[in-house]
């Protein structure tokens, strides 16, 4: 039907005759004459309706924003002075001969034609109008960078021998840490279905097939509490790989990153990524998922402390944790004012921490409310650990892990605070490796595990698997973008005795092992291979990617913060009747509950 989309004119066409079709962006009336600007998602072009041709003039006067029209017309150059830039269409514009609405619209609700900063419509507006909203080019972009992105992983994985396998969506609970969705089974009352939480089960089963290389765009359930950046459901990049080891996985990780970047972004990542230890991020950056694009690394001031007089230090020193502190050189402390340092100790205490101490460099030493207890050795030892007047010290005393996290959440607040441009078009990639296999659950007493229950321990680690389960260590990876976590995986145990002893560190008595995990145990027991992989999640690693501020962004239809969809209102009621043949009744709702 049409000659053109609304982005495709140029100079080189000046005196064609063409047919173009799209949205009314934006009517203008100007010296008798009207200007209608054509929308698609290619682009806009400007069409002209002159007053001697009366029919299209009368059709033009009547059209309103979002009418979709039909123009034909002949492309001419606009006038010297009216040329724009800004559009690609911009050195042409169409003089119309016929324009006929192909359909009315009403009034939007919001306006789509780059006149207002979506910022300023509320999301849920937007959401609720989505089929609006993505009528912006600047809504849109994040989905086809994500097209390009999954399009790149097609390529590359088919290429290196991948094979891409659905998965079941109705299923049972695959563990993954989080709330199963579940889903009530017609035909066996009493029964319910689990989404999957990951696909991790069968992609072990597909190695156990022999299937060799696996890959899947695969949808993932969560129920879990919605946090800024997480969707009930979402998308991951799950795959795996069968006689590989952890070198294996993550050096085709890295090809398939740098390919990805690439095709989606045209920007270049420099291989293989920095490897960073659990450990080791923990204790420089406090955090598992390090953002390594700016300094302030954490030091570990426990020695120097070791004989405090300042209970808060020696305490926590006693019960065998540590001082961790982070260095504001005086050049860079202005901002660090007594307000400012309460805010910091708030975000701390958020993050698990007791206090936030501060030690400010004076002339004679230091002030702050911990000086008065420093001894003149430690004032000796921090002053040249600080360096210059002003200089500021923030420490945290308590566990390891714990001072390291909440001092890690402080070191995130410092380039905001101190005014530090973060680039976000530099893509610091990184690993964390040797992640601890297992981690006492601070609320059960119990072990848990710190990936998946499927996920192998180092066979030199083995023999602590039952005399100190703590110190075990994984071959499990994450992957890390600018302080996100974008991807996460492991080797997996390939060996049933292995899978059991597991369990059995995680509490599973057998019968629960079997009752649960049975299939899986049973396949486990006809050869497996040694395997593992990863998954990426999909909807992180877009909005990082297109530089948008939420995974909302980057998502066709998106649940908003509170899991809800605004344009079809789910989730919702059902009739009595459904209910009734899927064997359910409904408990009165609580006093006070939603
Ligand atoms: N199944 C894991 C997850 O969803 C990823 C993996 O271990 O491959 O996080």
């Amino acid at each position: 039907m049409r000659t053109h989309d609304c982005g495709a004119l140029r100079a080189s066409d000046v005196g064609k005759q063409v047919r173009l079709q799209g949205w009314v962006n934006r009517r203008r009336d100007l010296g008798g004459l009207v200007f209608v600007d054509l929308r698609d998602r290619h682009g806009m072009t400007q069409v002209v309706v002159e007053p001697d041709d009366a029919a299209a003039f009368a059709a033009a006067e009547g059209v309103r924003s979002e009418y979709v029209v039909e123009v034909e017309g002949t492309v001419r150059l606009r006038p010297e002075g009216q040329r724009s830039q800004r559009l690609a269409t911009g050195e042409v514009e169409v003089v119309a001969s016929a324009l006929t609405v192909l359909s009315p619209a009403r009034t939007p609700p919001f306006l789509v034609d780059g006149s207002v900063d979506a910022s300023e419509v509320s999301e849920d507006l937007r959401l609720r109008y989505r089929y609006l909203d993505l009528r912006r080019p600047e809504a849109l972009r994040p989905l086809l960078v994500r097209h390009r992105v999954v399009k790149a992983i097609w390529d590359f994985l088919d290429a290196r021998g991948f094979t891409q396998v659905e998965t079941p969506l109705l299923t049972l609970s695959t563990p993954e840490g989080a709330r199963d969705f579940l889903v009530p089974a017609r035909q066996a009352p009493g029964s319910f279905y689990a989404l999957p939480q990951s696909p991790q089960l069968f992609k072990q089963l597909l190695m156990i097939a022999g299937l060799d290389r696996y890959f899947q765009v695969a949808r993932c359930f969560r129920d879990e509490d919605l946090r800024a950046d997480r969707q009930p459901d979402f998308t991951q990049l799950d795959l795996e790989m069968s006689f590989v080891d952890e070198d294996d996985v993550l050096a085709l990780n890295e090809e398939l990153m740098a390919h990805v970047v690439r095709e989606a972004i045209g920007a270049e990542v420099a291989t293989p990524f920095p490897r960073l230890s659990y450990r080791e991020a923990m204790e420089r950056y406090g955090s598992d998922k390090p953002d390594v694009r700016f300094g302030f690394e954490l030091l570990d001031v426990s020695a120097t402390l070791a004989n405090s007089g300042f209970r808060g230090f020696s305490a926590a020193l006693e019960a065998g944790g540590v001082v961790k502190a982070l260095l504001v050189p005086a050049e860079q402390a202005a901002p660090l004012t007594r307000k400012a340092l309460s805010e910091l100790e708030e975000h701390a205490k958020r993050h698990g921490a007791k206090g936030l101490a501060w030690l400010k460099r004076t002339a004679e030493g230091f002030s702050g409310p911990a000086a008065k207890f420093l001894s003149d050795a430690e004032t000796a030892a921090l002053a040249e650990l600080a360096g210059g007047e002003g200089a500021t010290l923030l420490l945290v005393a308590d566990e390891w892990k714990r001072a390291s996290t909440a001092l890690g959440a402080v070191r995130l607040r410092l380039p905001g605070l101190l005014g530090l441009e973060l680039d976000d078009a530099q893509l610091a990639f990184l690993w964390v490796v040797d992640f601890p296999l297992l981690e006492l659950d601070d609320d059960s007493g119990a072990y848990t595990y710190m990936h998946h229950p499927f996920t192998r321990p180092r066979d030199s680690d083995l023999e602590l698997m039952e005399s100190d389960p703590g110190s075990v260590r994984a071959h499990a990876y994450d992957l890390v973008l600018n302080g996100s976590e974008v991807g996460g995986g492991s080797l997996r145990i390939h060996r049933l005795d292995v899978q059991e002893r597991m369990f059995a560190a995680l509490g599973f008595s057998r019968e629960e092992a079997r009752r649960r995990f049975g299939f899986f145990l049973e396949a486990l027991a006809y050869g497996a291979p040694p395997h593992g992989g990863i998954a990426w999640g999909l909807d992180r690693l877009v909005m990082l990617l297109a530089g948008t501020g939420s995974i909302r962004d980057t998502i066709a239809f998106p649940k908003n913060q509170r899991g809800a969809d605004p344009l079809t209102g789910a989730p919702g009621p059902v009739d009595a009747e459904q209910l009734a043949e899927l064997g359910l009744a409904l408990k009165p709702a609580e006093p006070g509950s939603r």
